[in-house]
């Protein structure tokens, strides 16, 4: 095998081989090496295995879904949209399903489609890919790189880490690129678990599992007086919360937070309008029934009154001011506090990573490391859930490859 390649390419999820792929101009000019004996393990579980692989709509409303990075993805998006992203696929062979909540899959729901094509299109264009490789070490010496596995060492014009974050450490992307790219000269910011639940610390009544409410507002209230807000969908676990307004929001969270969220998706001043009317015209009927017909589930309403300490067969007539309060409140702002956010085991993404103002946004090249870049996860952008991540990895690992075409190292 040669030893020297114009590129290396560190990582074979889709960040990788999508950049290996585009940067490939001569067979043998890329060498993708990969920790794993196999591809691309945490694509293939993506979305259950179906690969909700980006979204329908505008790339331009893309940008937003990236927590802080909206401005540092937004080159790369544009550059690789969505569309592109399609037309690669069924250009492939891979047609492509849209649902009706925008998310997109590939039309057999095979993540192992797309995995396949990608590694067709690296094979037919002659990038040599070595498996069972782990990348110990990386160093920048007089015109390039060299780079050291368990079993080789090899040397390259241009470098490019898509080793991923630090989810689901078992499918290879374990943080290892963050030690790489801090021997190359980059820091990396704090790192966090993303799109991941959390638990309650004080148990929910077993009766809630598995009731969700649509798009309420969601308060976040640190630990520092910061707080966030949101909206999204909400699942109660038994032991806590779950569901993409939760699994948005877990960037920012950490154990000890609190969190509100309504239980309607109503506005606060429209459930109070609502439940005075409520109360003044049912005067003779059950506590538990006017709260019920506030629009929320009937095991949240029964919740609601216990943390209340209203017996639900009260008369309407009968509930005072306090009480009244004291319902509104819980229903607009149910309090939870967060005893720990679920770990990079179940975490689907990382917050956190490669310092974005060390990469050049257009071509994911270091501004510290000339020729050394970056695509996919292992940068600080985690998307939310619904295909944001994929189509990152897709788009960054573009913007890496031209970069790498363009290069004049
Ligand atoms: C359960 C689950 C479901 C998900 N579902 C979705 C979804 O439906 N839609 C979506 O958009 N996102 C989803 N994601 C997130 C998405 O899969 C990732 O964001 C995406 O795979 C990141 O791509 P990547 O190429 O940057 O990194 P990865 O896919 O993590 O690939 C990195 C590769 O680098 C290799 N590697 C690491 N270190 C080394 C080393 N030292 N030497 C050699 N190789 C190394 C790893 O083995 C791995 O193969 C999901 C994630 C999980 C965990």
């Amino acid at each position: 095998m040669l030893s020297r390649y114009k590129t290396i390419v560190i990582g074979a999820g889709p960040a990788g081989l999508f950049c290996a792929l585009n940067a490939c101009t001569n067979r043998d000019d890329v060498l993708l090496l990969e920790k794993n004996g196999s591809p691309g393990r945490k694509l293939l579980l993506s979305g259950s295995g179906q690969c909700n692989f980006s979204r329908t709509g505008p790339i331009s409303e893309f940008t937003g879904h990236y927590g802080g990075a909206a401005n540092f993805v937004k080159p790369a998006l544009l550059a690789f949209t969505n569309k592109d992203l399609c037309a690669f696929l069924e250009n492939g062979g891979v047609k492509t399903f849209a649902r009706e909540d925008g998310k997109l899959f590939p039309a057999g729901m095979r993540a192992s489609d797309i995995l396949a094509l990608l590694l067709g299109r690296c094979a037919g264009k002659g990038v040599r890919m070595v498996f069972d490789s782990q990348v110990e070490a990386v160093s920048r010496e007089e015109g390039g790189f060299t780079v050291t596995t368990g079993a080789a060492v090899f040397s390259s014009d241009y470098l490019v880490i898509a080793t991923g974050g630090c989810s689901y450490p078992d499918t290879g992307s374990a943080g290892d690129g963050f030690d790489l790219a801090v021997s190359l000269g980059h820091t990396v910011t704090d790192i966090t678990p993303s799109l991941t639940h959390i638990t309650a610390e004080e148990p929910f009544p077993a009766g809630l599992a598995g009731i969700s409410v649509k798009n309420p507002a969601i308060s976040l209230h640190k630990a520092d007086g910061r707080t966030i807000s949101a909206r999204g969908d909400v699942l109660f676990t038994g032991a806590g919360l779950s569901g993409p307004g939760i699994l948005d929001l877990s960037r920012h969270i950490r154990d000890g937070d609190r969190l509100s969220v309504a239980l309607t998706d109503k506005p606060a001043g429209e459930v109070e309008i609502s439940l005075i009317a409520a109360l003044q015209a049912g005067g003779k009927k059950a506590v538990r029934t006017i709260v019920k017909g506030l629009g929320i589930p009937e095991r949240l309403a029964d919740t609601v009154l216990e943390k209340a300490g209203i017996v639900p067969s009260r008369k309407g007539g009968e509930i005072g001011r306090t009480d009244r309060m004291k319902i509104l409140g819980l229903v607009t702002a149910f309090p939870v506090k967060v005893a720990k956010k679920g770990g990079f085991n179940v975490a689907m993404a990382t917050a956190g990573g490669v310092t974005r103002d060390e990469v050049n946004r257009k071509s994911m090249e270091s501004r510290i490391t000339p020729g050394l870049f970056f695509a996919g996860e292992v940068l600080d952008v985690d998307g939310d859930t619904g295909g944001y991540n994929i189509q990152w990895a897709f788009s960054s690992a573009v913007a890496a490859a031209s970069g790498i075409r363009a290069g004049k190292h």
